[in-house]
């Protein structure tokens, strides 16, 4: 539902009336914007319209809705915007990879990832600015928290950077795991997430759309009531000790009740997997018996794990394991037959790498270039 508070309290004076500001299209999901655009005297089925020209076709201007009558259209440019990002830099790894950087209304500035692979291509979205969960590791956490994005802002990552996907091809895979926590914003990712699976939306499959929370646990169950995407679960630690100075969350929400709290939710995933994260760092969880427990933990209900090797940053002191010692944690999981996949960095040269989006680029930004006709395909970055 369309959230008031997220406009600003000002009013604009024209032509001697007080107007509100105009209310934002994408804030809305498709079933909401129905009910929205009928309290305006539109016909129900004119949402679809819109949706289809702001979502498959990338028309933010409803004067160019040309499926519309001329009056609607008119009100509509009147009353409504579309638009809340504005894409003013795109950094392009070696990899393939894709940094936008957006420029949101207010001035506040976010940043998304494009990940190309061989069967697919998955953008990797923000859903506040900056993140107040401080996790010891991560960059973003270090850049303090600003405020909650608009579902306007969170889908118009999508539009945005959909076009920079090069060879025609679209965006297949959605991961809520750039700036910020998702759970901790959960009205407007919920309403954002309708959007991307509506078919007249982004329409993509639920299965290809993951959540990432470092365990919010009162708002697990409400987003997975809500829509049917895959959870992701940022574990890093196997022990309270270790978590709790890697993820201060933890001291409020400890393993056990996350756990806990993981297991209960099998009626509504009907078995599909948790995925877990865990970040390896240098000597404080990348252990032979912290590789152990984490099999513990992997057996107790149905999951997947993936292993992230930290990416160091100026904030941090913390280091990634050397390589041995990775291979080492990583033959362990394996071994004991838990489905471990290995995340090896993408974009890192642009501080696009997991943890990275904190918006410290480098002086002398890159121009932005236009969407890219070679096809390039970038290496696979997933070692299984
Ligand atoms: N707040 C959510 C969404 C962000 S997802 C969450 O934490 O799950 C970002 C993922 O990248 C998380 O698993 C996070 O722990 C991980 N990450 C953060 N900083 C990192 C770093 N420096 N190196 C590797 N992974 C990192």
């Amino acid at each position: 539902m369309a959230r008031p508070g997220t406009i600003p309290a000002i009013l604009l004076v024209s032509e001697n009336r007080v107007t509100p500001p105009p209310e934002n299209l994408k804030d809305y999901s498709i079933e909401a914007l129905r009910v929205r655009l009928v309290r305006d005297g539109l016909e129900s089925y004119r949402a679809e319209q819109i949706s289809l020209w702001m979502y498959q076709r990338g028309v933010d201007d409803p004067a160019r809705m040309t499926d519309l009558p001329s009056e609607q259209r008119a009100r509509l440019v009147e009353c409504w915007e579309a638009r809340s990002l504005d894409l003013v830099a795109v950094d392009r790894s070696r990899d393939g990879t894709i940094k936008g950087v957006l420029c949101a209304r207010d001035g506040s500035q976010i940043e998304s990832v494009l990940i190309p692979e061989e069967n697919r291509t998955t953008l990797c979205l923000s859903t506040q600015v900056g993140c107040a969960l401080a996790c010891s590791f991560c960059a973003t956490g270090a850049f303090g928290f600003r405020r909650n994005l608009t579902t306007a802002e969170i889908v118009d990552q999508v539009c945005r950077m959909g076009p920079l996907v090069a060879g025609g091809r679209r965006i297949s895979n959605v991961v809520f795991m750039g700036m910020g926590e998702p759970l901790l914003n959960l009205p407007a990712v919920v309403e954002a997430i309708r959007i991307l699976l509506h078919p007249k939306g982004f329409a993509l499959a639920p299965r290809r759309v993951t959540v990432s929370t470092v365990g919010v646990l009162p708002k697990i169950r409400p987003l997975l009531e809500s829509v049917p995407v895959n959870l992701a679960v940022s574990l890093h630690a196997t022990r309270d000790e270790v978590r709790d100075r890697l993820v201060p969350l933890n001291r409020r929400y400890p393993l056990r009740e996350l756990l806990s709290t993981l297991r209960g939710l099998k009626a509504i995933t009907r078995r599909r997997p948790v995925f877990f994260e865990y970040t390896l760092i240098d000597g404080i969880n990348d252990g032979i018996e912290d590789a152990r427990r984490l099999v513990r933990i992997a057996r107790s209900l149905p999951s997947k794990v993936n292993l992230i090797p930290m990416n160091p940053h100026p904030d941090s002191d913390l280091r990634p394991p050397p390589d041995e010692t990775i291979d080492r944690f990583l033959r362990e999981l394996a071994a004991s037959g838990t489905t471990v996949t290995l995340r090896r960095s993408r974009g890192s040269d642009i501080d696009a790498a997991c943890g990275q989006l904190a918006l410290r680029r480098a002086a002398g930004r890159v121009p932005e270039d236009p969407p890219s006709r070679s096809g390039d395909r970038a290496g696979v970055g997933i070692r299984d």
